[in-house]
């Protein structure tokens, strides 16, 4: 099984809106500047925190929302992280 996605978001203010440093080089063949590098930088364009180490959080699959887990969760039908529970609503819908 492939690793869970998640969504990595900013360590201090928790917003998905950050950028990573890298740069581009320019390739005379393509015409076209393509990635060089990816650094280790991670700057949150909301709150302009700077570091190397994001948080991050379960990606939400829309077709079943936090939410609804949350209160299957909330209601003790389910003590599965929304990970597993996402992947147990899949096997039980094929
Ligand atoms: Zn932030």
């Amino acid at each position: 099984m492939s690793e869970p996605r998640v969504v990595k978001i900013c360590r201090n203010c928790k917003s998905e809106n950050i950028r990573k440093d890298a740069d581009a080089v320019w390739n005379p063949d393509t015409q076209e500047w393509e990635l060089n590098a990816v650094y280790d930088r991670v700057t949150c364009e909301d709150c302009s925190d700077q570091s190397n180490w994001p948080d991050e959080k379960p990606y939400e699959d829309d077709r079943f929302p936090m939410e609804e887990w949350q209160r299957e969760a909330g209601g003790g039908d389910t003590v599965l992280g929304y990970l597993d529970w996402r992947a147990h609503k899949i096997e039980s819908e094929s």
